[in-house]
Formats: structure tokens, C-alpha cells, sequence
């Protein structure tokens, strides 16, 4: 008998299909694992707009979790969208369980907006991060978390590096796609920054790619993949699954990556 490397998503249902744990258990599947789920929060989505957001109770996010790691061998875990200082406490309450534990904390929407409080942020630097092997805020949010403005691969860099003072292992911050350039993410680890570049894809169909490159991390630090090499792979899934989706007509906005 073989035992399937299992790994556990802790994230917000997309009912449009293209973000959120849809996305998440798309991505572990397609990198060789199996996926379970803690649902944190439900919205009424398409690929156009978030018309409604319901969170799961904390008590509720503890009691999937504990279900989950009672039975199934996790091996990785990432988080997406914990929506409130409470569910972001309880989830920090459990790390010891957590192995392999990959964050992407959500606290923008697509369009830029701060979804969430101050708290929720707090809460995420100060349970979270010290215990995660890799955080990956995107530009905006890594603007939020340390207050710098970033336009350059310098700001770039240079926020990965003040994140890496809250104790993370490591920090991916994903610069996003620039129209005609490139998509630069910059990695901070050990003490020196990197940067992963990928062509600019013209699509757009976009909607789910940071939960992607998290949720391929976590599958690959599952599989053993040394963190280094799962963030290349990682990019390099990414990229891929954009051109695969960049001429789907799905949607009147932004529709998914494709496999
Ligand atoms: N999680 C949920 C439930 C979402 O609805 C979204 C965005 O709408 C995200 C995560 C983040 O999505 P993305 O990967 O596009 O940054």
C-alpha cells in the first residue's frame, strides 16, 4: 500500500472557482498530492467581484482542524484567506501541528483594497510569521506589513528583508506582473535576497495566482523538495498555468489559471 503525501489548505471557499481553497486543491492535485481543507471563510464570488463575505466561526475553523489532524497525515500546510484577528489567533494557536507551514496572508482584494482591520495584520506578524517556513505577501500587502512604499527590485528586496526579521524562515514577496516586462518576485533566506523573474503573460485571467504559488509551495515542501528549489518550481508552475488559461473565455472578469 502507498500512502499519498497529504497536505492541508486552512482558506476561504471561491464559489467562482478561480481563488481561494478551489484554487488550492487544484494546484495539490496537479502537484502529485492530496489535498484536505479547513474553511475559514465563504464568499459570493465570480470573476468579476466579491459581493459577499461570511465568516466561518473560530470555533468552527478548530474544530475542522482538529478533525483534519486527528486522522490525516499532513505534511504541509498552507493558509490563505483567515479573514479575521480571531480565526489568525486560533490558526496560531495550533502550529506546533503545523508543519511545513507555508502563509500567504490575504489582506487586499484584486483591486487593491484593505479587506480586513489592523488587528488581523498584527495578529498575522506576530502568531503567525515567527513559526512559518515561508510567507508570501504580494506587493500591496508586503506595502502594509512594512509601511515602505515599493515601486523597485530594491523595495522589493528590501521589504523582504525587514519581513524577515519577524521570524519567518523565509519571504517571498511577489512583485506581480508588470504589462510587457516581467513578473519579479524577490526571496529572501538565510540572510540574502534573490530574485524569481517569469515573462509577463497577457491575459486576464489572473484571478488565483498567489494562492497557487502558495499552495504549489506547500505541495512541493511536502514532497521534500528543498524550499529554494519548491519556490522555483513554484514560479515556474505558475507561469505555466497562466499560459494554459490565457485564452480560456471565462467570465466577464478576471477569469483562473488553467492546468
Ligand atoms: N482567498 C479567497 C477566498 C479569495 O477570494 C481570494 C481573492 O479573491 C484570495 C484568496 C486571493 O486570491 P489571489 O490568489 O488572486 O491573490
Amino acid at each position: 500500500m502507498t500512502q499519498p503525501v497529504t497536505v492541508l489548505t486552512i482558506a476561504g471557499s471561491d464559489s467562482g472557482g478561480g481563488a481561494g481553497l478551489q484554487a488550492d486543491l487544484k494546484a495539490f492535485a496537479l502537484n502529485g498530492v492530496f489535498g484536505t481543507s479547513v474553511v475559514t471563510v465563504l464568499t459570493a464570488q465570480n470573476s468579476a467581484e466579491i459581493r459577499a463575505i461570511e465568516k466561518v466561526p473560530a470555533a468552527f475553523v478548530q474544530s475542522q482542524l482538529d478533525a483534519v489532524l486527528a486522522d490525516l497525515p499532513v505534511a504541509a500546510v498552507k493558509t490563505g484567506m483567515l479573514a479575521s484577528e480571531e480565526t489568525v489567533r486560533t490558526v496560531a494557536a495550533n502550529v506546533a501541528r503545523l508543519p511545513n507551514l507555508v502563509v500567504d496572508p490575504v489582506l487586499v482584494s484584486s483591486d487593491g483594497a484593505k479587506l480586513f482591520p489592523s488587528t488581523v495584520d498584527r495578529a498575522y506578524v506576530e502568531g503567525l510569521f515567527p513559526h512559518a517556513a515561508v510567507i508570501t505577501p504580494n506587493i500591496r500587502e508586503a506595502t502594509i506589513l512594512t509601511g515602505r512604499e515599493i515601486r523597485t527590485d530594491d523595495d522589493l528586496a528590501a521589504a523582504a528583508t525587514d519581513l524577515g526579521r519577524t521570524g519567518a524562515r523565509c519571504v517571498v514577496v511577489k512583485g506581480g506582473g508588470r504589462p510587457g516586462g516581467e513578473a519579479v518576485d524577490a526571496v529572501w533566506h538565510d540572510g540574502t535576497v534573490r530574485f524569481l523573474r517569469s515573462p509577463w503573460v497577457a491575459t486576464r485571467n489572473n484571478h488565483g495566482t498567489g494562492c497557487t504559488f502558495a499552495a504549489t509551495t506547500a505541495a512541493l515542501l511536502a514532497r521534500r523538495v528543498p524550499v529554494q528549489d519548491a519556490l522555483d518550481e513554484a514560479k515556474r508552475y505558475v507561469q505555466a498555468a497562466i499560459e494554459r488559461g490565457a485564452a480560456w473565455q471565462i467570465g466577464a472578469g478576471h477569469g483562473p489559471l488553467g492546468w
